[in-house]
């Protein structure tokens, strides 16, 4: 479902991302883990293209993410050929970035009416059923503002289903919370899991990590320095600067 190749990223003389490859099946849950500055973000980023790349390509289900093939060249894809591609890539920010002007339903209905062309009546069943299922069925009518960090969250993330991605990225969603709303952000993303939704999340909770990830990538230096299912990653690192990393983070 994803696949991402090659991939180099610097700012200026800041290369950030020097050679990524990584593949996402079709319902698997992998979770990135890394020092802060190892290039997590704009490694989602580029995925997303929010970044330009300087090497390398993106695909989401087979189709390049944006640019499209003409007459053998590549070109890059304009603005709202862009924003029609990244409807089908779910992205979750740390600090939620809802539209705070729009109610919670409002925030769910908005991309799927103007940018999918659904029917007003339909996005609104539909919000309410993803409403239902991120537990929020009651603040339909609330305001973001109104609604705790964990709340806004759980928003966010049913504002990214509304569209029926290929994939959602999660980028270190419960670092903004107070630690007592982490759980309830966790328990929507742990339920995605089970559903079969294809995952990227970028996280430091490696509890949550080993619990939900069918794969673990360890990033350092803008490289996946290691990768491979939970248990040997986290228990059993190969690479000493993983070694490092959990040793602090636990
Ligand atoms: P992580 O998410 O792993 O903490 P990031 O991908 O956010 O790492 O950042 C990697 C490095 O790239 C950091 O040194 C950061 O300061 C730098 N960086 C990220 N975005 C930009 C940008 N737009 N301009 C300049 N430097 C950036
Ligand atoms: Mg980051």
């Amino acid at each position: 479902m994803v696949d991402v190749r090659g991939v180099h990223k610097a700012f200026g003389t800041l290369r950030v991302l020097r050679g990524v490859d990584l593949r996402v099946r079709a319902g698997e849950v992998v979770v990135i883990l890394g020092p802060s500055g190892s290039g997590k973000s704009t490694l989602l980023r580029s995925i997303n293209h929010l970044e330009r790349l300087d090497r390398g390509f993106v695909r989401i289900d087979g189709e390049l993410v944006g640019y499209r093939r003409s007459g053998g060249r590549l070109r890059e894809l304009t603005e709202r050929e862009v924003l029609r591609q990244r409807v089908h890539i779910g992205f979750v920010f740390q600090d939620f970035h809802l539209f705070p002007h729009l109610t919670v339903r409002e925030n769910l209905v908005e991309a799927p009416v103007s940018a999918r062309r659904v029917p007003r009546r339909v996005a609104e069943a539909r919000a309410a059923a993803l409403l239902a299922r991120v537990g929020l069925a009651d603040k339909a009518d609330a305001y973001p503002r109104r609604l705790s960090g964990g709340q806004q969250q759980r928003v966010a993330i049913a504002r990214a289903l509304a569209l029926e991605p290929k994939v959602l990225l999660f980028d270190e969603p419960t670092s903004a919370l107070d630690p007592e709303l982490v759980g309830e952000v966790l328990d929507v993303i742990r339920d995605l899991a089970r559903a079969g939704t294809t995952m990227l999340i970028v996280t430091h909770e490696i509890g949550f990590a080993r619990e939900v990830a069918d794969r673990v990538v360890f990033m350092d230096g803008g490289l996946i320095v290691e990768e491979g299912p939970p248990e040997q990653v986290l228990d059993a690192p190969r690479h000493a600067r993983t070694r490092a990393f959990l040793s602090k983070a636990l």
